[in-house]
């Protein structure tokens, strides 16, 4: 089994991303695995503090490093957007693969020394667990929001990234362009799309020369994605589109049984609603055809 740097080496030579997808529960993990498992390609899945909260660090990491050596399959595992040392340590002797260490809501020195500690910390640990730092800002909460914040102030710049970069010495850099966690009702409806400054992703790949991670990649333009990818991004997460279907699928198979008690009669119905999403969305980080109403 090839580790998670390799794989992103091979992503950024052939052109195409990786995606990430959060989970809180069993369900979604299957539908993951199930959509990646049938275009065979690597995935990561994530989980906030919240989301390791409610599942269990040490319990997901034994879940997900069972699919791996059962099906020799390519998922890994990232601690996304961890805001303490405390619970980075955590994620990093449970055997995450790889932290979003974020600390972007700090004044930019206070995260550069934070991250650069948390970078030697993680390390001395597992050497080999990939760490990610956050510039600029996206917003919070991957959920549906009645109004757009103001993304413009928070920008990130090549030179901004490359001096991150090289201060934190982090192995993946999240910047701001245009991204943002959650999703506008009219995004949800399809109404809207997020749009990204391609530009500002190549001048910032061009200065930070490291792999970079897109955040709150719900609800953008498909075209931007694809341009995106092109310009150097090598993650894309996507976490409130799994969300909505999540809560569809499990309306959907509720209203289809009424009567139904079994939960393994029931839930099929929401792993199916994610793993449409979730096929969607990786044919089109690894540059297949994605068909129309997908
Ligand atoms: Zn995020």
């Amino acid at each position: 089994m090839r580790c998670l740097r390799d794989l992103l080496q091979k992503a950024q030579q052939s052109g195409v991303a990786i995606g990430h997808f959060n989970i809180s529960d069993l369900v979604l993990v299957k539908a993951v695995f199930a959509a990646a498992r049938e275009l065979n390609v690597p995935v990561l899945v994530g989980l906030s503090e919240g989301e390791r909260e409610f599942v269990g660090t040490r319990q997901i990491a034994a879940f997900v490093r069972s699919l791996r050596e059962e099906f020799d399959f390519p998922i890994f595992l990232n601690a996304d957007h961890t805001h303490s040392l405390a619970k980075g340590i955590e994620a990093a002797k449970a055997g995450f693969d790889s932290i979003v260490f974020d600390l972007s809501a700090l004044p930019i020195e206070e995260n550069v020394r934070q991250t650069k500690q948390a970078v030697e910390a993680l390390k001395a640990i597992n050497p080999s667990m990939l760490v990610e730092g956050e510039i600029g800002d996206i917003g919070t909460g991957s959920e549906i929001h009645e109004s757009s914040p103001d993304l413009s102030k928070g920008l990130s710049t090549p030179e901004e990234a490359k001096q991150f970069v090289e201060s934190t010495r982090v192995d993946i850099l999240a910047p701001a362009v245009g991204n943002m966690h959650g999703m506008l009702r009219s995004m949800v409806q399809g109404e809207t799309k997020k749009r990204l400054d391609i530009e500002r992703i190549a001048g910032i790949k061009r200065a930070a020369r490291v792999f970079l991670t897109l955040h709150g990649g719900s609800g953008t333009d498909d075209e931007d994605l694809r341009k995106a990818i092109a310009a150097g991004i090598n993650i894309v997460h996507i976490n409130t589109e799994l969300r909505v279907a999540w809560r569809h699928g499990l309306e959907h198979g509720l209203a289809k049984q009424p009567d139904e008690v079994v939960p393994y009669k029931i839930l099929p119905s929401v792993v199916d609603s994610v793993k449409q999403v979730v096929g969607s969305r990786l044919k089109l980080f690894n540059g297949r055809h994605v068909g129309h109403g997908a």
